[in-house]
Parts: C-alpha cells; structure tokens; sequence
C-alpha cells in the first residue's frame, strides 16, 4: 500500500519576486498606475467603511492622493488618506505574493455592497501583484501605514530589497494619523520616475479619472471627472464639451454625444462623441482612433482599434467595461469572444445614435454627413453585418430636390407607377448630371422616374456592390441602355416612321460605315429612338465615373 501525502507547493520567494517584477508588466511606468490603484481601493474602503459606520474619518483632511518626487534623493513618495493596514494585513497582504486583500474585502461583502444606496463599484485590485511592480524601478520600498479600523492602532513600517525578505516593525510617530505612504527608492536607471514631469505624464495617462484628488507636488493633477460613471441627467452640458476637448485635443465643439450605459450582456458605461470636423482631406491623411479602453475609470488601453470597425475612426470617446476579463498585467485581455461582443454591441449602437439624430433634427445631420459620409460609405463596402442601419444612414442628391439631400426610403416614395428600379447618375456635379445625355428621358415628362444624382465616385462601387435596396435594383442609367429604354417603354426604330428619318437601307449604310471607321474602339453600332436632343452617345459596361476612378488607379499604379 502506498503512502500518500498532500503537501504544498514551495516558492524560492526571490525567483518569484523577480519573475513578478520583470516578466508580467511590459512597461516599466506601469508601477505608478498599480501604486495609485491601491490608493484609490484603500480610499473607496475608507468611505466604505465610514458609511457603513465601521470608521471615523477622524482629523486627516479628507481623502485624497499625495505624490511627491526628490530628483536629488531619487525618492518617489506616494500617499494615501485611506483606509491604512494593520501589522496583520501588512504581513498578509504585502508577504504574500499573489494575495489580494482588496478582493478579499469585496468578497466579505457579497451582496452587500451597498449602503444607502452608494454603491460600492470601483475596487480594482484583484491579482494581489501590482504592488510587486514597484521592485522593477525601486531597490528598496518602504510603507508606512497606520489603520483607520482599529482605534489607537500603532503605525506599521514595512521595507524590503525586492530580493526575497522583508522587515516590519511597529513605529510610534508617523506623521498622518491614517493611511499609507509607499517611499520608492529608485535604482539609478529608473531615476526619471523621481522627476515631476515625468510623473506628471504617467499619472495623467493612467490614472486621470481616479475618483480622489491626486496632488503631485502640492499641485492637483486630475482636475476632469468620470462622467461616465455619472449618471446622464447630472452631467452638465459644460462638462460634455470640457471632456470632448480633452480627448480631441480640440476646442472645435463637437456635433453629437452618446452617454451610454448597460449590464447586458455586458457591464459597459461610455460616452461617445462625433466630432464635426475631421483630418482626413484627398485620402492623405487618416484619422487616429480616440476610442479609449477603460476598466473601472483606469486605462487599459489608448485608441483601441479592437472596439469599433475602421470606418468609424471619427468616434471619439471612452468605453469602460468591468467585465473585462484582465490578463494579470492589466495591459490586455484574456478574451477575444467577449471583445469581439462588447465591438458588435458598440458598433450597434453608434450606428443607431446617428439614427437618432436624423429623427432629432434631419438637417442638422445632413450637414455633419456632407461631411462625413465617406466613412459611412467606407462601411456599407466593408461591413454587411450593418449593411441595413448603415443605407439608412445614407443621404443623396436626386433630381426631384433641388437643394439638399433624400434618403433612400424617399426615393422610394417618390418612385412612379410600376416602376421597380432605383435609377441613377453619376456626375461632378449636380449640373452635370442633369446635362448628361443619358438623362433626356428621364426629364421630358411628369411621368419620368426620378433620379439619384451621386457626385461622388465612391457611391457608385458601393452600389455595385449592394446590387439593391428594398427589392429594388439599382441602375446606372448610362450603362444600361436598353434595359432603360424597356423600362421607360421606348419604341425601337421602325422604318416607317416620320417623314425625316432615313430609309432603311441608308440607315443601314451609315451605321456599317460608322462601325467601319470606329473599328475595334466600338463594340456595335446601332440606331435609337430614344435621343431627341442628342445625335449619338456612347455607352458601355463601364459609367463615366467609373472609367474615371479606373483611369485614376492605373495612373497611381503607373
Ligand atoms: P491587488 O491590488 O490586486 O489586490 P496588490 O499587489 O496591488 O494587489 O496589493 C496587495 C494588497 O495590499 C491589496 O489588495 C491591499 O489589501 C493591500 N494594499 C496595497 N496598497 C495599499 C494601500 N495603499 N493601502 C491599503 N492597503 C493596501
Ligand atoms: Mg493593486
């Protein structure tokens, strides 16, 4: 009979620290997003804890973050006026690797983290190993911390090397009656973290909507909010805009906003904005994504290209998702299922905003579309999954409008008696197209079918390419001669008609002779009854338009 035993695994501490430190984080400055973290967690539990009537907030000037730098010192000082530790969870939770005493206190309150109706819903520790990101820049940390929960508590010192042990002590005079402060001695070729700016830009990049004031030297760093987090009606319209500046870099004020938030099937709060200008002149230039990634109001990732399709680059705004299954690093995510969901989810719902905003006020989109509708154009060709919502979003000239735009569907209204096709013409410019010699039928009578009239060359590939809308197929009507001319109900020619028209056989002459003298430039040479002001238009496969953007590719490929 064999013997068995259970034993536990044991970890060479300095390996692991070392693997902690060096191998998850990618980016060294990471460290002051998981210091401020802490701080913000230790804070939420101190105004947990005081509602919940389990603390005092006692004389200590509130809750907020202090930072300090000492270029000379090399010294990186972080405080918090949080909720502190006592010598038990110092051991607890900075001796033990992959502990996480923050998710240990959301556990221990499942189901009631609420009080008075204040949720608590920002805690973000949950690996118990951002801490040990501090020994990829510091020879040596350390905390002095002092509890808020236990009255009179004496104040804790912690300090280590990072190479595998460390030391706590009791000290009796600290010079904050509650909280944390984390002292960073920097090894020398991480000493810009002890440099103001630099610190200034990290924090500024991570940890900007931190719910606490942060200082950095005395001065306040995070001045703007999460509104996101806020709920819609206590959003003042002042802080849309100073929040759009923000992300824009812009003071050009933005066209539309969406302050979305939702728990299926994903726990997502966001703001999208449209802007009303945008960089991308002649195809030159191309917008940079503005879509910022989010988990519980810390940045996870800038301009995330994984959460809308190319063609809605224009968007510019935040999306924060506290589903969003980390990697321990909290530089990425583990899921790719669930990212292409929160995309689709998203990408859904801009889509419908813009629709919204038509119902709102139809001319004030037309405007922004004039100028935007080569992304959506961009869309109807790339991305069928919204082929539907995106055709709404569409705007055209047409020949029954003479300013402004119509959408399909009132092209479709104002489509004749059996008429089952959708015309149109491509053109420069409005004028343009109604001299086009094609559109003589279209234009004699109050029967004729109306026209789209499409200036710009993309519309006719993207046409092309849907084939239809609502059934009804789209024609171009200089490539589909003869087809027209059954549709509109054109005669052919017949000999005998009026007293003018040329014999037969002289018809037949001149229409050999012209094929003769064209050569092999023509395919056929034929008659038509259909022109009245024009004596011959060629047509082909191919519209104007069309040649033109093929003679344009072959030019830039040549
Ligand atoms: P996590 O934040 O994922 O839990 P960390 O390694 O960053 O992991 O921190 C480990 C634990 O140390 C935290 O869960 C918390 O209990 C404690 N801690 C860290 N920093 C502070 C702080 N500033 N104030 C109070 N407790 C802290
Ligand atoms: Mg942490």
């Amino acid at each position: 009979i064999s013997h068995t035993e259970k034993k536990e695994f044991r970890a060479e501490t300095r390996k692991l620290l070392d693997i902690v430190a060096k191998s998850i984080y990618t980016d060294k400055e990471v460290f002051v997003r998981e210091l401020i973290s802490n701080c913000s967690d230790a804070l939420e539990k101190q105004r947990y804890s005081e509602i919940a009537g389990k603390a005092t907030s006692g004389n200590t000037g509130g809750l907020f973050i202090n930072i300090t730098t000492n270029e000379k010192e090399r010294t990186l000082t972080i405080f918090d006026s949080g909720i502190g530790m006592t010598r038990d969870e110092v051991t607890d939770n900075l001796g033990t690797i992959a502990k996480s005493g923050s998710q240990e206190f959301m556990k221990n309150l499942q189901g009631g983290a609420q009080v008075d109706g204040q949720a608590l819903d920002s805690i973000i520790g949950q690996f118990g190993v951002g801490f040990y990101s501090t020994f990829i820049v510091a020879d040596s940390v350390e905390v002095f911390t002092k509890s808020g929960l236990e009255g009179g508590a004496k104040g804790v010192r912690w300090v280590s090397d990072g190479s595998g042990d460390y030391e706590v002590s009791t000290v009796e005079n600290l010079d904050f009656e509650r909280g944390t402060k984390i002292v960073l001695k920097l090894k020398p070729e991480s000493r810009e973290f002890s440099r103001e700016s630099e610190v200034e830009k990290i924090v500024k990049k991570f940890s900007l909507f931190i719910n606490y004031p942060i200082k950095l030297n005395g001065q306040l760093v995070n001045n703007l909010q999460a509104i996101w987090y806020r709920e819609k009606r206590d959003v003042t319209e002042d802080e849309y805009e100073r929040f759009f500046e923000h992300l824009g870099n812009t003071k050009v004020p933005y066209k539309f906003k969406l302050h979305y938030s939702t728990d299926v099937p994903l726990t997502i709060k966001a703001v999208f904005y449209v802007p009303s200008t945008h960089q991308e002149k002649m195809g030159m230039t191309q917008e940079t994504p503005n879509l910022h990634l989010y988990c519980r109001k810390v940045l996870i990732k800038e301009g995330a290209t994984e959460l809308l399709p190319s063609y809605l680059r224009f968007i510019k705004g935040v999306v924060d998702c506290e589903d969003l299954p980390l990697n321990i690093s909290r530089e990425t995510y583990q899921d790719s299922a669930l990212i292409s969901k929160l995309r689709n989810v998203i990408t859904r719902r801009v889509l419908k905003m813009l629709e919204d905003e038509i119902k709102r006020d139809s001319d004030r989109y037309d405007n922004w579309f004039e100028t935007f509708n080569h992304f959506l154009k961009e869309g109807l060709m790339m991305d069928s999954e919204n082929k539907e919502s995106l055709l709404r979003l569409m705007r055209y000239s047409a020949t029954f409008k003479e300013k402004g735009f119509i959408s399909l569907d009132e092209y479709v209204k104002k489509m004749k008696a059996g008429q089952q096709k959708i015309y149109y013409v491509t053109a420069q410019t409005r004028e343009g197209a109604i001299n086009n010699p094609f559109m003589e039928p279209f234009k004699n009578s109050e029967d004729a079918p109306p026209v789209l009239i499409l200036t710009n060359n993309i519309d006719e590939v993207c046409f092309n390419q849907i084939g239809e809308y609502k059934g009804h197929k789209f024609v171009n009507i200089e490539t589909s001669y003869d087809e027209i001319s059954k549709d509109l109900g054109v005669q052919q020619p017949s000999s005998t008609d009026s007293a003018n028209s040329l014999p037969e056989e002289d018809v037949t002459t001149f229409s050999l002779w012209l094929k003769s003298e064209l050569g092999s430039s023509v395919g056929k040479v034929s008659i038509s009854k259909r022109l009245k002001d024009q004596p011959a238009i060629i047509f082909g496969q191919m519209s104007s338009s069309m040649r033109m953007v093929m003679q344009m590719m072959e030019q830039q490929q040549g």
